[in-house]
């Protein structure tokens, strides 16, 4: 099901979008957070650097922790001030109870507090990091508290403690968070503008096959082509194969409404005739002074020229029905096809007057099919031999089938297996070779004059080639140039049980694509 409403284009850069700021943001995120993990990382691995330097260096003055007497007033803090060279470092000893008891004199703002769990750490003698807010400072403070011993022993006398600001981590990942966050944007602004271009210019050939799809519904014509170049490389996208396939769409409308629009045109003219020989007829029998004869001859004429139109009138309905797949459904009966061409060539025997005309039967063959219709076919085509043969030629009806192995007769090509041929040969005036492609559509004579004399409605093969496809089978002209006879082959499948292709019956037959011509 399609569904319609904001635009292709807008839709696909929306999703294009949509797609690339979630990716954009996923990945800031993990450089971010990522990044914020590492520099955290650094921070505790200074200052386990700076605590165990200070733990060695202090350790052997430790003893002044616990007895201030041991060491000169200000030793310490003047030691710990070495450790502290720049702003946001932070060093103090506690003494083991967890009380600072030294910090140096250069620590702006005095001692740092003292978390509870790192007192917890100090009496389970283990090193612990918190992190800690610091009165008058406007970042929190990473710190180390490192328990130290009594040289020589395994008591805690006390504990060093570092720290260091977190201010310039916070900086750092607010400058890094604003420029993910405006690169980010930027990227995505940039690449929604230029996605929106993109899809215009990979959307084009849909605007193209609109315009044209809307100028031949405006204006009705249908010469209209695409512009479609077969691409250097690949096969061409699904843009191409659309255009390609709209080409394709147009010019069968195109080839319809041309037959179509012919088809009418032929349709009236051929209707003209026998209405003005009917309308003059009758002029004539109104005059009262027309003598019997005239007038006997007139009614006729009339009547000859009704009974042609109602023969031309039904056999166009046939080939509309079958054209919009209403075409009346055959009977289905075994036919005996060589019991039916013998019974046409009888009856046509009177027709053929100066012509010789034969009947050879090779092999039986019963096929299931519509009787009429198929009588219907073999009348058409020795009509027209009859019709298109001087007087002194030759027509020569052949049947061949295989129906049961028993009685089976080698077909002439492997084709023809499991099918019934029949052959209308004649000695008449032939077919051109240009012609021959055109003789089974509707209305086409090669010789319109003498087609009409003989009372032919231009129909008849494109019945016949209707009844043949409609029967499963195909019809085919044969005709080696202009008064050399020609050869209409129609073969039918063969309803034995035994044979390749069983009588499959076609659904309800439309008319069937030109059939085939051989020269
Ligand atoms: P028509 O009523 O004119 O015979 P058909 O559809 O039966 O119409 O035949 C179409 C055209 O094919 C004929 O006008 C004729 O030019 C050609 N044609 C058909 N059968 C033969 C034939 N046996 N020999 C030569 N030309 C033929």
């Amino acid at each position: 099901m399609l569904r319609f409403g904001v635009s292709l284009r807008t839709r696909l850069t929306l999703w294009y979008g949509a797609l690339l700021a979630l990716t954009l943001l996923g990945f800031s995120a993990l450089l971010y957070f990522t990044l914020q993990q590492s520099l955290a990382r650094s921070v505790d691995e200074r200052l386990t650097l700076r605590a165990d330097q200070i733990e060695r260096e202090v350790g052997p003055s430790i003893g002044g922790l616990l007895q201030p007497e041991d060491v000169a007033p200000g030793q310490l803090e003047s030691t710990l001030s070495e450790f502290v060279q720049s702003p946001g470092i932070y060093v103090q000893l506690l003494n083991g109870r967890g009380d600072v008891v030294a910090y140096p004199p250069n620590l702006a703002g005095g001692g740092l507090p003292v978390p509870a769990t790192s007192r917890q750490a100090i009496a389970e003698d283990r090193r612990i990091f918190d992190t800690i807010p610091v009165a008058g400072a406007d970042a929190n403070v990473r710190l180390l508290t490192v328990p130290i011993h009594q040289p020589g022993s395994t008591d805690v006398v006390g504990a060093v403690q570092v720290g260091e600001s977190l201010a310039p981590l916070g900086s750092t990942m607010a400058a890094v968070g604003g420029l993910l966050l405006s690169a980010g944007l930027a990227a995505l602004a940039l690449a929604v503008v230029v996605g929106w271009l993109l899809t215009r210019s990979a959307l084009s050939p849909v605007a193209r096959i609109t315009a044209t799809a809307r100028h031949i519904a405006a204006t009705g014509d249908y010469r209209q082509r695409l512009q479609v170049t077969r691409p250097r490389l690949g096969q061409g996208d699904e843009l191409f194969f659309l255009a390609a396939t709209f080409n394709d769409m147009i010019a069968r409308l195109e080839h319809l409404l041309d037959s179509q629009r012919r088809l009418l045109a032929d349709t009236s003219h051929e209707l003209r005739n026998p209405i003005t020989v009917i309308r003059g007829n009758l002029s004539v029998l109104r005059r009262d002074s027309v003598p019997d004869a005239v007038r006997r001859e007139a009614v006729f004429e009339a009547e000859e020229e009704a009974a042609r139109m109602g023969r031309l009138v039904s056999d166009l309905l046939l080939l509309a029905r079958a054209d919009a797949g209403e075409a009346p459904s055959l009977r289905s009966e075994p036919v005996d096809l060589a019991e039916l061409a013998s019974e046409v060539v009888e009856q046509m025997r009177p027709q053929a007057g100066q012509r010789q005309l034969d009947l050879a039967v090779a092999g039986a063959c019963t096929i299931t099919g519509d009787r009429d219709r198929l009588k219907q076919l073999v009348a058409n085509l020795v009509e027209n031999a009859i019709r298109y043969t001087p007087a002194g030629g030759r027509i020569d009806v052949s049947v061949t089938g295989l129906q049961h192995p028993a009685g089976a007769v080698r077909s002439r090509t492997t084709r023809d297996r499991g099918m019934a041929v029949l052959s209308v040969t004649d000695t008449g005036i032939g077919i051109s070779p240009s012609d021959l492609p055109h003789v089974f559509e509707r209305f086409y004579r090669a010789d319109k004059a003498r087609s009409r004399a003989h009372g032919g409605s231009g129909l008849g093969l494109s019945i016949a080639a209707f009844i043949a496809q409609a029967h499963g089978g195909s019809i085919e002209a044969v005709s080696d140039g202009v008064n050399r006879g020609s050869t209409f082959r129609v073969r039918l499948p063969c309803a034995g049980p035994e044979s390749d292709s069983v009588a499959r019956r076609p659904e309800p037959a439309s008319l069937p694509a030109v059939p085939e011509v051989a020269r």
